[in-house]
């Protein structure tokens, strides 16, 4: 009797089933096991690992990243962590001026969108780069959205410091702000 491909599969199944309950098939696992575990700890394993790394890990990442599941999950992922962390240190800064969880412009007082609002350094990025207090927390003004956010965060938004380094504007104030001469909003003149 010819045996119908169902037939040999199901054989096969049973076959593989019985074998793997010998002492011959455990036996070979375990040493298998062992090898694998010897291998994976062993210096030489380290070395190649570093060497491929080092060699291919640019392209692998990339590859990896560029995969459209991959890479929407990473932007979620990213965008809803920036949000979180830029909202934290908005409503931080806001909060002295608008007494409520909303921020807004401490110029203006333009609280309609989130998007509108930025953090400003309130002497001016790179002038900060030369003040010794913010040396020593290791500020820099190559720090910028979330890098800046969570150094801003782990030294308690400079809470302890007694001149004020940062504050929320929208981009308007802001950017006539950085365009004056005298550091100052149109609208404080
Ligand atoms: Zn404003
Ligand atoms: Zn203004």
């Amino acid at each position: 009797m010819v045996q119908t491909e169902e037939e040999r599969k199901e054989n096969r199944r049973k076959y593989q089933q019985k074998y793997r309950q010998t002492e011959a098939y455990k036996e070979s696992r375990k040493k298998g096991e062992v090898n694998r575990k010897k291998y994976f700890s062993s210096e030489q394993y380290k070395k190649k690992k570093k060497e491929y790394w080092q060699k291919e890990g640019k392209t692998v990442r990339r590859k990896y990243f560029s995969k459209p599941e991959v890479w929407k999950n990473t932007q979620v992922v990213a965008k809803k962590y920036r949000d979180t962390a830029r909202l934290e240190v908005l409503q931080y800064y806001s909060k002295r001026l608008s007494n409520s969880d909303i921020p807004c412009c401490r110029c203006c007082g333009l609280n309609d969108y989130l998007e509108f609002l930025s953090l400003d350094h309130i002497p001016g990025a790179k002038i900060m780069d030369k003040i010794p207090e913010l040396i020593d927390l290791g500020y820099s003004s190559e720090l910028r959205n979330i890098p800046l956010y969570k150094w801003i965060k782990k030294n308690n938004y400079l809470s302890n410091l007694q001149t004020e380094y940062f504050q929320i504007l929208c981009h308007n104030c802001n950017l006539a702000k950085g365009h004056s001469k005298d550091n100052k909003c149109p609208h404080e003149k």
